[in-house]
């Protein structure tokens, strides 16, 4: 029999997305990229997947993201090569941020039931012969948009709360890092072969992103820059649809007179040039007080000096990304920055000398804009107040840092910056406690991933009275006596008249 012809609307076939090593140029994965019916045909097979998933119950569902953890921490090595591999970041680096994902994933199952699970509340006086009860309903299918440089950690902070909180997820990775995307499913297939559609990964770029946020979905997690999580907001209004966004930082850490000069500039070397600064709470910006800054400089510069390419940092996972932070470097410096440690260039190529900048005005890219390189800027400030109105005053607010021997004062200054997330005397710290929310206000974001809030962030609150015994005088019925409303508002006036 003769085969049939190709009707001429058969679709073309499917574009294919590649993923490279940045230190190579070798290709790490071949996808095809999911075309709007292949995000359709994921979101619908989640959506009956999300029912199956929510129907376990909490020991149903701990069961089984154990058994995704045990899977993950079985092959963290493995997946830890293929993240060295698609985002260039050292191993070692790799490791850390697994392992962070990992145990953020035993809090959000093991606390899931506390926090959302069904509770009675004080139904109140005028309620009194109710039962009152909350409880967090999962929102079916979650949607999340992930980035490339913490290809693992960064859009597990959704995935694990958004699973453990009862729904299903379809994760769209970065365009650079999609086989992370891809394994991390598999991973979930692999220890969950019952469910296997609960996760789904569907490689792609923008466009597919796009496609996600159009699809129905409850809920759609994104994390990325501020340029995309407007037009995600944008294509979310069309249906109504909720988002989280995660964007990008101009993290400040503020060094005050009292710090410990050499413990502050370790985690400033660290907060700034590791991950080759492609960290969203990664430090930008240092104001050191007078009484510091000199000491300060040199200890940093010495500590940079030490950092080498392939070891302490990897290649910029992007091109493009090296281009900006060779832009802010030039930037600073034609606005009469000095270069002050690392390399006396950022250098050519994919991998980035770190660079200390100093005395960069306020209004120079470097400073209001982020870099998301290996480039750190040092100001001289007066005193921490004058360095805390400079931290706040840039339009991102993600995360920051204070380093100072008192504690009083350090709490004060970190309740104070305008941001998030704040460490005192160290960085970074606040990303490794599962019970703490992470997320940004400003530029930088709203709602939170990570602790109680992540885990209420993929849910919808639920209320139900339950009336025990009926009220012997209704209120809300046509049955209601004369005068009922008058005797209610001599009570109002005796319980609350007489507040003034
Ligand atoms: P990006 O905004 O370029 O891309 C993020 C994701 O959005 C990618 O998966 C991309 O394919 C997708 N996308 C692009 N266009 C889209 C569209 N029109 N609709 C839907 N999706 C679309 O960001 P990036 O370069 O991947 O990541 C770097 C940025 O992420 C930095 O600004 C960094 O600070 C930020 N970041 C923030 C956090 C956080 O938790 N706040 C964490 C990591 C990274």
């Amino acid at each position: 029999m003769p085969l049939a012809a190709q009707p001429d609307t058969a679709p073309p076939p499917a574009a294919t997305l590649e993923s490279t090593d940045p230190a190579t140029g070798e290709v790490v994965g071949r996808f095809p990229v999911a075309d709007a019916a292949a995000v359709g045909a994921a979101v619908d097979r989640a959506r009956t997947a999300a029912q199956a998933w929510a129907a376990l119950g909490y020991d149903g569902r701990r069961r089984r993201l154990a058994a995704w953890r045990g899977h993950l921490a079985r092959h963290l090595d493995e997946l830890a090569d293929l993240v060295h591999r698609e985002n260039g970041k050292p191993h070692e680096d790799a490791v850390l941020e697994i392992t962070l994902a990992v145990d953020h994933l035993a809090w959000a199952a093991a606390h899931a039931r506390r926090v959302l699970g069904p509770r009675r509340v004080r139904a109140g006086l005028l309620a009194a012969n109710h039962a009152a009860s909350l409880e967090y309903q999962p929102l079916g299918v979650v949607g999340v948009i992930g980035p490339w440089n913490y290809p693992v950690f960064t859009p597990m902070g959704s995935i694990a709360y958004a699973l453990a909180a009862g729904n299903a997820v379809v994760f769209k990775p970065s365009e650079h890092t999609p086989a992370v995307g891809v394994r991390l499913a598999e991973s979930w297939r692999a220890a969950v072969p019952d469910l296997p559609d609960v996760l789904q990964a569907l490689p792609g770029d923008g466009a597919t992103g796009a496609a996600l946020c159009r699809a129905g979905v409850g809920k759609l997690a994104f994390t990325g820059s501020a340029a995309t999580g407007r037009r995600v907001m944008a294509a979310c209004a069309e249906t109504l649809t909720p988002v989280l966004m995660e964007l990008g930082g101009k993290d400040a850490m503020i060094v005050d007179d009292d710090a410990d000069v050499a413990a502050a500039a370790d985690a400033a070397v660290w907060g700034a040039m590791s991950n080759a600064g492609q960290t969203c709470i990664g430090i930008e910006r240092v104001y050191a007080t007078e009484a510091v800054h000199d000491a300060f400089v040199a200890e940093v510069t010495r500590r940079v000096q030490r950092l080498e390419p392939g070891t302490s940092y990897g290649p910029m996972t992007m091109a493009a990304q090296a281009d900006v932070v060779r832009r802010h470097v030039e930037d600073a410096v034609a606005a009469g920055g000095r270069i002050g440690a690392g390399g006396t260039d950022p250098g050519t190529g994919r991998t980035v000398a770190p660079v200390v900048l100093l005395d960069v005005p306020e209004t120079s890219a470097a400073v209001r804009e982020e870099t998301f390189g290996p480039t750190l800027t040092i100001t001289r400030v007066r005193d921490a107040e004058e360095a805390l109105a400079l931290a706040n005053g840039n339009p991102h607010g993600l995360a920051g840092a204070v380093f100072s021997r008192s504690r009083r004062r350090a709490l004060d200054l970190a309740r104070r910056m305008r941001s998030g997330m704040t460490s005192v005397n160290s960085v970074l710290t606040f990303a490794a406690v599962p019970a703490l929310p992470f997320g940004g206000v400003g530029e930088s974001g709203f709602g939170r991933i990570h602790g109680e809030d992540g885990l209420r962030e993929f849910t919808r609150a639920k209320a139900i009275t339950r009336q025990r015994v009926p009220l012997p005088v209704p209120l809300m019925s046509f049955d209601r006596p004369a005068g009922a409303t008058a005797a209610l508002a001599r009570f109002v006036r005796l319980v609350h008249g007489r507040h003034r």
